[in-house]
């Protein structure tokens, strides 16, 4: 039988079969330090030291679906819900003019009723109107049809996020409820009906979910590549007291082995799929409040301030434990900014920041960035 090869040999090959992917996402804590190193020369010679903002909206806690894992699903009666006026919208986009990070993100529950549609479709034009098209606009809204896609899209949103969750259908399937609302086959298709209607999008899973096996994250660093998928959001799964999947909750790797496994998802990724974005999330920083910036350090390239007015963020709790849900967006940004220039990476001011590998994938497209 052959020894297990070592990672730094593993680190010097140009692409990795599944199984040296499962080496390398079973590196001990010496070890991962090979494959962050080289995770930050990958990072630094395809998108350089820059990190683009995206304010992030919480726009709503009302959702129809009722995953396991996540604390405002339908089935949790103690959530207080709550809905974002057109307004509290709008003052978050004049904070991000104001700011100059020129990206927004605009995320809630799942809902698909008409009143729904055309809500977010204005807010859309709206944040468009009142930035003269300055504002790049991210959504993550669930699953949806593919008309309800194209609608958002051609009010002007050009980046969506859905994450798979998992690549592994029989683990996505424990993950949720048996109905035909929360099915794979449906999540993959959503992903599709998106890129086909011209959305740059992001996809992601969480990292140390019960049953989830260094196997199965191997599979989903593949699907990430197989899907040529131009952003991903990534972070550690956090257990909410409120959902069925608690009771697993001795199943889990501690917090801080979620945190590294994260970690080195990330900057696995960054080495396979160079040009792409990933964001530093704030589920990270949920186990260490300076995890955004490691995973800056090895790998991401964006990070997502938390706009959401102060008293709607203590009832958007996907997990427990979420940070900074008491303080007014100014401040964690003006310490994130601190930070950032801390570790020498630069804020990308004014500047949408689109995935280089979506322009790499369309040339032509290039021009609809105003802001480069
Ligand atoms: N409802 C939309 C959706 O599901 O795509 C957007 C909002 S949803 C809250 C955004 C993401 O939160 C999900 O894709 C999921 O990965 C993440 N999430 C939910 N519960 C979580 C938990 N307990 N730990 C970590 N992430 C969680
Ligand atoms: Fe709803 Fe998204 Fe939470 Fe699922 S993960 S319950 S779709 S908010």
């Amino acid at each position: 039988m052959n020894p297990k090869p070592s990672i730094r040999h593993l680190l010097g090959k140009k692409t990795f079969s599944h199984d040296e992917l499962v080496i390398l996402l079973s590196a001990d804590k010496g070890e991962q330090n090979l494959i962050f190193q080289k995770a930050s020369e990958v990072k630094q010679n395809n998108v350089g030291n820059k990190v683009y903002l995206r304010g992030l909206v919480e726009y709503s806690n009302i959702c129809s679906k009722n995953c396991f894992y996540c604390g405002v699903r339908s089935g949790n009666k103690n959530v207080r819900r709550y809905k974002l006026s057109e307004s509290e919208v709008l003052e978050a986009a004049q904070f991000v003019l104001d700011q100059h990070f020129a990206s927004m993100v605009i995320q809630a529950g799942e809902l698909s009723s008409p009143q729904n549609t055309c809500r977010i479709g204005e807010l859309v034009r709206k944040i468009k109107q009142l930035s003269q098209g300055k504002i790049g606009i991210t959504l993550s809204l669930g699953e949806q049809s593919r008309e309800i896609y194209r609608y958002w899209h051609d009010c002007g949103a050009h980046r969506y996020l859905l994450r798979i969750e998992t690549s592994n259908p029989d683990l996505f399937q424990k993950m949720h409820p048996q109905d035909t609302f929360h099915t794979f086959e449906k999540r993959l298709q959503a992903l599709e009906d998106l890129r086909n209607e011209g959305f740059q999008v992001g996809t992601g899973v969480m990292i140390g979910l019960p049953f989830q096996t260094y196997d199965d994250l191997a599979f989903d660093l593949e699907f990430f590549k197989n899907l040529d998928i131009d952003m991903v959001g990534m972070g550690p799964y956090i257990e909410h007291k409120d959902t069925p999947l608690y009771q697993y909750k001795d199943l889990l790797l501690s917090p801080l082995e979620r945190l590294d496994l994260s970690l080195k998802m990330v900057a696995l990724l960054r080495i396979i799929m160079p040009d792409i974005n990933i964001a530093a999330t704030t589920a990270m920083e949920t186990i260490d409040p300076n995890a955004k910036i490691r995973a800056l350090k090895v790998g991401a390239n964006v990070i997502m301030p938390n706009l959401t007015p102060l008293k709607y963020k203590e009832d958007y709790l996907l997990y427990e434990g979420k940070p900074n849900i008491d303080e007014e967006a100014q401040q964690t940004l003006n310490y994130l900014i601190q930070s950032i220039s801390a570790i020498h990476c630069e804020i990308g001011w004014d500047n949408w920041g689109d995935s280089l590998h979506f322009f790499h994938r369309h040339p032509e497209n290039k021009e609809i960035e105003p802001h480069s």
